[in-house]
């Protein structure tokens, strides 16, 4: 029997070939009835099931399959089901299920955001005064014992912890925390016990929000929970799963009154290893030792895997090692072996989630025996063949900004960028992309399978641009832009123009509910190749005296949504992207486009989780985006865009970005975004969203005009634009086009409200 054992924290859901999505959105539209839905997910449930067996792991995780999102299955499984679902015509469970996830008439969704810095998004659980959680289903209990009966598995059911779920929750006061903690306990208890009976062993309970910042009154709470879960049910063995970073006060959190404790290895930054190195792991604990990365896609390199795994094993007792990767695999694709076209190299470096279970398998015999298995030898060849990659060797890495003479400051830039473009008071401008209509996406699919060609495609994009350089004059929008038609991910897209980027044949992740994306992956040094947007603006601007924005995608969120090679640091990879996409800046520029936009709406997003890294992150990230649009001339407006965060915790950084002009959504937070500006005023151009492009409601002008005088109080009315929140690539155009006459409507009046002096 070997003594080290090898666990999965949770496993892809959305199928090799996404079936899951298929499948979910099948039932949804009511092609598939409900049984044969149930019985084709219990299928794909026991394909993937079978896999993991197969895999030979000795810990299966069996829970983490979900129908929609797991935070989901908790909140319903607790009872926490906010109020305005109670009234719905169907009380059936899986139709208020849905309900909650993707909304019903009178009864909006429940709120969705980003899983701790991942793309993944879950759906947050609501809690009101007079919630009372209690353990109405055991998803858990159901889904072990399926794999107990079909397949033999004693699989290891994976819970969110009770700590995770109200750190996560919203509803909660600040001082009502350790209350609602308490209140989750007995439901919890409940779940495990019957686990327990059913004859379960380990239970994992994923507690990640201990990577985040964890107050010291919130680990003696851990304690006492922990304690009493372990006391309840002393017969189950627990393992606290945590993942994303180190652990926050890892010293005390080590001494958890419970069974084991996983950690990761990958993402620590070395922080959870030097802890263990100085003080020691405690004897009677199992230690989860997350040496693969479950969020990158390359292969494992076996001897820094095996170097960490051996120190560690020094420090820990025989017997209590487990080898697993740094997180659940829900965040790489399922499986590489579907990659068959593209660079070779790049390809064979690859370890998707399947992959990535034979490594761990590997990784524990080598460890365990001193060998080197084969399995592993392929790796060291695949990467250092990857690393040798003539594209990795490309440039330096050197900011380059201090060699460039800085921009005037923003005041002097103003007077001449207001002498070269005479603006209005209140400038009306969009985010960039127009309605993408079933003709232009016809087009596209088209083109691509050789029916129409490139010559003919690129008239039927430019015919777009055109009519709606038309339509924007007559809205009287003062900065036009030429739409976007080209584009249909503002990442792949410039992805496809650069140096450096691979795209996988089938590389699916879930990002929320049935929606998967394939994200591009960077192998190489990022260089720019030939002009990427210079035609195409130029043609806008070619049609209109109004200036036509130049359109960008900036270089964190050209980073955040790709995956990325993991032999440079993030900043240095971003720092490559911001040349590269500074040499089209310049072309632009040279062009003769006066505004180009850089857009970065992943800024806020991968920020760490710890709010004391967040001055090291913001600095480089900042400084990306500046490398981006270094070297401009004072005249040029540089304008910037970001959506979807709470842009009041970044002020300082968005200041420090130094845009001309920065476009904020501001539909969800706009109170909170007037007052941070009120406490610190911005001085540069910026316009605050004044309607959701994400609703098809018709926005109404006075609301819109209500909104501006709201960003009048905190911003002069010499810097203050006018703008949709985001991008309108999803609404459709007559929607779009009431939306703006609206919004220019709204600028109007505002404009005359000031002229009259009000
Ligand atoms: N320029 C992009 C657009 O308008 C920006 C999209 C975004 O912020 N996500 O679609
Ligand atoms: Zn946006």
């Amino acid at each position: 029997m070997a003594t080290v054992k090898t666990a999965g924290l949770g496993y892809p859901r959305i199928g090799e070939k996404r079936e899951w999505k298929l499948l979910l959105e099948s039932y949804w539209s009511g092609k598939t009835e409900r049984e044969e839905f149930l019985n084709q997910m219990k299928e794909l449930r026991i394909r993937r099931l079978r896999r993991l067996q197969a895999s030979g792991i000795d810990y299966v995780p069996v829970g983490d399959f979900t129908l929609y999102d797991s935070m989901l299955d908790h909140s319903t499984a607790f009872g926490l089901i906010p109020e305005r679902f109670a009234s719905l015509p169907s009380r059936d469970a899986l139709d208020v299920y849905f309900a909650m996830a993707r909304g019903a008439t009178g009864a909006p969704a429940s709120e969705m955001t980003k899983w701790f810095d991942t793309n993944y998004h879950y759906l947050v659980p609501e809690w009101t005064a007079k919630s009372a959680p209690s353990l109405v289903r055991n998803p858990w209990l159901e889904a072990f014992s399926e794999a107990k009966q079909e397949l033999g598995i004693v699989g290891r059911p994976v819970l969110i912890g009770p700590y995770t779920f109200v750190r996560l929750s919203k509803g909660i006061a600040p001082g009502e925390l350790q209350g609602k903690l308490k209140s989750l306990l007995p439901a919890y208890i409940q779940a495990i016990t019957e686990l327990t009976n059913a004859g379960a062993e380990w239970i994992q309970i994923d507690e990640p929000s201990l990577v985040t910042d964890v107050p010291e009154e919130h680990a003696e709470w851990l304690q006492s929970v922990y304690g009493q879960l372990k006391a309840s049910v002393p017969a189950a063995k627990l393992l606290v799963q945590t993942y994303f970073g180190p652990v926050a006060r890892l010293e005390k959190i080590k001494l958890l009154p419970v069974d084991g404790i996983g950690l990761d290895f990958v993402r620590d930054g070395g922080a959870n290893a030097e802890v263990i190195e100085r003080t020691g792991w405690p004897a009677d604990k199992v230690l989860g030792a997350g040496v693969v990365d479950g969020r990158g896609i390359w292969r494992v390199d076996p001897d820094l895997a095996l170097g960490k795994l051996n120190r560690l094993a020094a420090r820990t007792a025989p017997g209590r090692l487990i080898v697993q990767p740094s997180s659940s695999l829900l965040h790489v694709p399922v499986s590489s072996r579907l990659e068959t076209s593209g660079d070779e190299v790049v390809r064979h470096a690859f370890a998707f989630a399947d992959e990535k279970l034979e490594e761990l398998v590997a990784l524990a015999k080598d460890l365990e025996n001193g060998t080197k298995s084969p399995r592993l030898e392929e790796n060291r060849q695949a990467l250092a063949a990857l690393q040798a990659h003539p594209a990795r060797n490309r440039v330096s890495s050197v900011a380059s900004e201090s060699v460039r003479a800085p921009r005037a400051s923003f005041e002097e830039r103003r007077v001449l960028q207001q002498k070269k473009f005479n603006l209005p008071p209140l400038p009306t401008t969009t985010i960039g992309s127009l309605p993408q209509t079933a003709d232009i996406r016809r087009a596209r699919v088209e083109w691509r399978k050789g029916h129409i060609d490139q010559a003919k495609y690129e008239e039927i994009l430019r015919e777009k641009t055109a009519l709606w350089i038309r339509r924007q004059e007559e809205l009287n929008i003062d900065v036009l832009v030429h739409g976007e038609f080209e584009r249909t991910d503002m990442v792949e897209h410039f992805g496809h123009l650069l140096d450096g980027y691979h795209f996988t044949g089938n590389g699916w992740v879930q990002s929320y509910g049935s929606r998967c994306v394939k994200p591009p992956v960077i192998y190489g040094d990022v260089v720019a190749r030939d002009a990427m947007t210079v035609a195409d603006t130029l043609y806008a601007q070619s049609l209109t005296s109004r200036p036509v924005k130049g359109m960008l995608t900036g270089p964190i969120t050209m980073l955040a949504w790709s995956f990325s090679r993991d032999d440079l640091s993030k900043a240095e990879i971003a720092f490559q992207i911001a040349r590269a996409l500074n040499v089209e800046v310049l072309r632009l520029e040279e062009a003769g486009i006066g505004m180009i936009q850089v857009d970065e709406p992943a800024l806020r997003e991968i920020a760490p989780l710890r709010r004391g890294e967040w001055k090291e992150y913001l600095d480089w990230a900042v400084g990306a985006f500046r490398e981006s649009v270094g070297g401009v001339k004072n005249e040029t407006q540089i304008h910037t865009h970001m959506c979807y965060c709470d842009f009041h915790e970044i002020l300082p950084a968005i200041e420090a970005m130094d845009a001309d002009v920065i476009s904020l959504e501001t539909s969800r937070s706009h109170g909170a975004l007037v007052e941070a500006l009120r406490e610190e005023p911005y001085a540069n151009g910026i316009g605050l969203g004044v309607y959701d492009i994400h609703s098809p409601v018709v926005p109404d002008t006075q609301e819109m005009l209500g909104v501006i005088r709201s960003a009048l109080s905190v911003v002069p009315s010499d810097r203050l634009w006018v703008n949709p929140d985001c991008g309108l690539k999803t609404r459709g155009e007559t929607e779009a086009l009431a939306a703006l006459r609206n919004m220019t409507e709204a600028a109007v009046l505002a404009r005359q409200e000031l002229a009259a002096g009000k």
